[in-house]
């Protein structure tokens, strides 16, 4: 394994691979700007102030009659930098002959190739950010959408780091207090009561419950939230999925699916991304239905958060019970049906629905089951994109964007997820232990415990093979 030197001077290219108008190459590190000075024509970079911008030729000392290009050099000096260390930042012509000798060039002339996120790695180990923050740089890049965005930027900005400290704190308080209860336990003095106690730790543990609960909209918020789109053969799946296209007026691609071969369209509408499960197959055929209307669906229908019933007026209540059955079946934990009738515009009016479906779909009608199911129907037609509105303010309302209660501070990194559910755990231990009078000692493991996981969070307790793990997932260059 590559071990770390902090004390070399790295390089990397910072801006997407391949061919831009320019490319910005990155350099830090203690020889940064003496380095640059030895390939720059130009003003001496070594006499320049930190945070400016200079314009020059790099000329490799060894072939001085042909520059490699001009270029602007901007100076950082440490310690008010990213990485906290010198910093130069060379922006040049895009080209990728023009990068890859200047890289050469660096290299030669004393820097190393950074490693994966290792200009990060430098901002965490020179105090500039914490880890959690750190992460949040590589989120902040790799937002696809506003929601996603606002999570990692109130993350990088440290918001969910200082939430993570003020929990911290009050279970070193709680600490405190029971090690003082040790210390004086042979003159049987109270310092702080069970009951005083039992009380700090379970409003402790119910915020940390509460923020590691976060974790399921968080993270469908950053990486999409998985929709399916179900129902019949024609009952206007693809038409649907088009009209919502069409609504989105955003960027709309195609990602490889992330548990399966899959192509799945993700559609970014008011700010929060949606990953359409499985509609590859929509598009071209409804072979792969099976009897009951929805076969394979069933497994888009467990991998969704919200699934979206289509079904037509002409459907049996026969059919429609069983297939509720059946949806419901497979609907996983938390996840929502919203049930929508479509091809409403062949109907004089929806109160004209053919019975027993006026029953179940008239607008003013609770939905047609309580269970695992709180939303209305809403009645659209596809083609004439009717009420498309209403269906997408519908999937916004269950995106959960909208939870109010700091809906910026939730947890969006599965790592984070993990502290908080261990600390969760190990924090119902100590409410256990205070509650049965159990010795302080058996607490005050299980408290330190709670305080360790918390600390790893924000990385004030870490290991290098944590860091190897997190870092490594960075791109070159970060
Ligand atoms: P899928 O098999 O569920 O994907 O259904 P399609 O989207 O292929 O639609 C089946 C047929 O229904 C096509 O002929 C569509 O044009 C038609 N269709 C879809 N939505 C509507 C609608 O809202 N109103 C009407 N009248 N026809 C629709």
């Amino acid at each position: 394994m590559y071990q770390y030197n902090d004390s070399d001077t790295i390089c990397a290219i910072s801006t997407a691979p391949g061919c831009g108008g320019i490319a910005v190459i990155r350099v830090s590190g203690p020889d940064a700007i003496s380095i640059i000075n030895k390939i720059w024509r130009g003003k001496p970079l070594s006499s320049v102030g930190t945070h400016t911008a200079h314009l020059g030729t790099i000329t490799d000392p060894e072939n001085p009659t042909e520059p490699l290009d001009s270029g602007v050099a901007t100076v950082f000096r440490a310690p008010g930098t990213f990485t906290g260390e010198d910093v130069v930042e060379i922006s040049v012509h895009g080209s990728v002959w023009i990068q890859r000798e200047l890289i050469n060039l660096l290299i030669r002339t004393g820097c190393r190739l950074a490693q994966p996120g290792e200009f990060t790695r430098r901002a965490f180990a020179n105090g500039k950010l914490d880890l959690a923050q750190a992460e949040a740089v590589a989120d902040v890049i790799a937002a696809t959408s506003r929601s996603a965005h606002r999570l990692a930027s109130s993350q990088m900005r440290g918001d969910f780091s200082k939430r993570i400290g003020t929990l911290r704190e009050k279970l070193i308080e709680i600490a405190s207090l029971l090690e003082l209860e040790l210390d004086f336990s042979e003159e049987d003095v109270e310092f702080a009561s069970r009951i005083h106690l039992a009380e700090l730790a379970k409003n402790l543990h119910t915020e940390i419950s509460s923020l590691a609960a976060t974790f399921s909209t968080g993270s469908a918020l950053k990486n999409g939230i998985p929709v399916a789109i179900v129902g019949e053969p024609n009952a206007g799946k693809s038409t649907l999925l088009n009209a919502l296209l069409n609504e989105s007026r955003a960027i709309v691609s195609d990602i490889p699916g992330t548990t399966r071969d899959t192509v799945e369209d993700t559609i970014e509408i008011d700010g929060v991304m949606y990953r359409f499960i499985d509609t590859a197959g929509l598009r071209e055929t409804s072979d792969h239905v099976e009897n009951l209307g929805i076969g394979r669906s069933f497994e888009a229908i467990e991998r969704a958060r919200i699934v979206i019933w289509l079904v037509t007026p002409d459907i049996s209540q026969e059919k429609l019970t069983e297939l509720h059955t059946e949806i419901k079946k497979h609907l996983a934990e938390g996840a929502t049906l919203l049930t929508v009738l479509n091809k409403t515009d062949l109907l004089a009016s929806p109160t004209d629905l053919p019975h027993p479906l006026q029953n179940i779909f008239t607008e003013s009608q609770e939905p047609v089951t309580t269970e695992k199911s709180t939303q209305r129907p809403i009645l659209i037609s596809a083609s004439t994109g009717h009420n498309i509105d209403r269906l997408t303010q519908a999937l916004h309302t269950l995106s959960g964007t909208n939870d109010s209660a700091g809906a910026d501070l939730m947890v969006t990194n599965a790592r984070h997820y993990e502290a908080l559910t261990l600390a969760a755990e190990s924090l119902a231990r100590v409410l256990d232990g205070l509650r049965a009078n159990l010795s302080g000692d058996f607490i005050a493991q299980d408290l330190r415990e709670t305080i360790h996981h918390l600390s790893a969070i924000t990385g004030t307790i870490t290991t290098t093979d944590l860091l190897t793990s997190i870092f490594q997932n960075f791109c070159i260059g970060k």
